[in-house]
Formats: C-alpha cells, structure tokens, sequence
C-alpha cells in the first residue's frame, strides 16, 4: 500500500509509522528524517534545507521534490511506503500526484492523526533522540526515579532534544501546518481518499485505529492479500479466511493459477533482500519497549 500520514508535528505520525513497518513490512519515508541526515552529512541539500528547518519554517519544495523523488526511486518503495511528514503543502500534494501517475501507482490511503494542540506542544518539548541510532523518547513517559536513556545499548550516548522542538520553533511549525498543511486534508477529503482517527491516546490503541483505518481505505481491500507475508500474528484470523478464499478460487482455477503463483513468490523474496539497510535513523530504531511518542 501507499500511504500518506498527515498530522501536525508531534501528532505521533513517526511513532505510528514505525508500526506499519513492523506490521506491514512497508518502509517509512520521512522527509524530516531525510532532510536531518542531509544537513548532518553535509549535502547539497542538506546545506540548503537547514535555515528553513531551524527556524521551523518549510524547506523549498524543490530540495524536498528533489529528496523523494530520489527515494521513491529505491527499490524497497515497490511494495508501498509510509510517508510521513510529506507532502506538507498543495504543490508538494501535486507534485507527488503527479510522479506517482506517471508510474501508474496512485495513492491508497491518506491517514489525518488528529490530536489537541495542547498535547502536541507537551509531546514536542518533552520529546528525546539519540544520537547513534535516532530512537525517539519522550520525557513524560519516564517512571520517577528511572533515567531517560536509550533503550538500544549501553555505548549509546545521552539523549539530545532536536534543535527546532524547542518552545518558540514549536509554535511557528504549527502556524505553518495550519497555513500550508491544512488544506490537504480538504485536497485528499475530495479525492475520497481521507481517513480521520483520533490521535489523542495511547500508542497502542492509535495504532489499532489506524490500522482499521486503512483496511476499510477504498484501495485497501484489493492489497489485503498482499500484506498477509507481513501482517504477523494480529491479522491471522483475516489472513486464514483469505487463504481458505484463496484456496477455493484456486481449485476453481487450477490450471491457469499455478503457473502465475510462483515467479510471484520469487519476486517477493527477491525484493525482500534488495532491501536497503537499516538507516540510522528513527526509521530504523526500535527500542526494545515502545515508550517513545514521536509526533
Ligand atoms: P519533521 O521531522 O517531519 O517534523 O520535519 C522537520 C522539519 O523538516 C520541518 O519543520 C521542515 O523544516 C522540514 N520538512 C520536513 N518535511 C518537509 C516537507 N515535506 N516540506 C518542507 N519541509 C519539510
């Protein structure tokens, strides 16, 4: 599947991006996170996108077009991603529309993360990275008494806040979502492709919302079947009475199915282990216990 996660910064579109990958198996495709490793490695891109991120302003749609066009470009992107973090505007919107036309591979899902702006100024300033592998951590989910450090090994160094979650830059990012993010919930509410879940809960239970969510998305029900390899154990029920429909329509078809079903099967293990590798990012990063609320 092709999915957009919308939502104001720290709405957990991060958080829940991770989950889609551990459940689907699709990547996340973080614009943020690419811009970051950009500036970090010094690129060209990453040289002109700072200023703009610093000050929490939108990167030139040109640098941040050039970016996902490079990464949609990658071979792990033909199973489906999660975008999180773009589009960020109508013209990014366009844009994206656009690239995915030309390949024949339009968008299933659009997910809205809603949560009060309150909450999102309390996640943002209580929000932790580390350095070495991007886990996100959050202030507020700490027991008293216990440290905030990272959970992915005892090398790793203290935990630093990002330079724009700091009050003043927090405000101007949300100004700018409601100015030039905002609309595209009303942009992909018309194309049908919308789907609203109330972000204001726990991990888990967002997750679950999202999910359900996306299986009821109109593009949704034709990929059901090819997220069975991924779904893992909470989707078994669905995925036995997918196979018990399979098999049916198979000894209906016999002849003509099974000579298709196996280059598949070759195709999907061979894009399995084309797959990039691990990033150090928070793409990548799985703490051992989920108390990170990214965004
Ligand atoms: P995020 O990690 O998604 O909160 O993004 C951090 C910062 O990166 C944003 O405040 C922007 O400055 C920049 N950024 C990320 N994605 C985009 C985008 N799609 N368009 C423009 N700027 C972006």
């Amino acid at each position: 599947m092709r999915i957009v996660l919308l939502g104001a910064p720290g709405s957990g579109k991060g958080t829940q991006a991770q989950r889609l990958i551990e459940r689907f198996g699709l990547p996340q495709i973080s614009t943020g996170d690419l811009l970051r490793s950009a500036v970090a490695n010094g690129t060209g891109y990453g040289l002109q996108a700072k200023a703009a991120m610093d000050a929490g302003q939108l990167v030139s749609d040109e640098v941040v077009l050039g970016i996902i066009r490079d990464r949609l470009a990658e071979p792990d992107t033909l199973r489906g991603y999660v975008l999180d973090g773009f589009p960020r505007n109508l013209v990014q919107a366009r844009a994206l529309a656009a690239m995915l036309k030309q390949i024949g591979k339009p968008l299933d899902a659009v997910i809205l993360i809603e949560v009060p702006y309150d909450i999102i100024v309390k996640r943002i300033a209580g929000r932790r990275s580390c350095p070495k592998c991007g886990a996100v951590y959050n202030v507020h989910d700490v027991a008293p008494g216990e440290a905030l450090v990272c959970r992915n090994g005892a090398d790793h160094p203290p935990l630093v806040q990002r330079p724009d979650d700091n009050e003043a830059t927090v405000g101007k990012r949300l100004e700018v979502y409601e100015k030039s993010t905002r609309p595209l919930v009303e942009h992909y509410a018309a194309q049908g492709l919308l789907r609203r879940i109330d972000g204001d809960a726990p991990t888990d239970t967002v997750t679950q919302r999202l999910v359900g969510a996306l299986l009821q998305a109109p593009g949704a029900a034709k990929k059901r079947a090819g997220a069975k390899g991924n779904a893992g154990a909470k989707a078994k029920p669905k995925a036995k009475a997918r196979a018990k429909a399979n098999a049916k329509s198979k000894a209906k078809v016999k002849t003509k199915a099974s000579p298709k079903a196996k280059p598949k099967a070759k195709a999907k293990s061979k894009s399995k282990s084309t797959s990039r590798p691990a990033r150090k990012t928070r793409s990548s990063a799985r703490p051992a216990k989920r108390k990170r609320s990214r965004r």
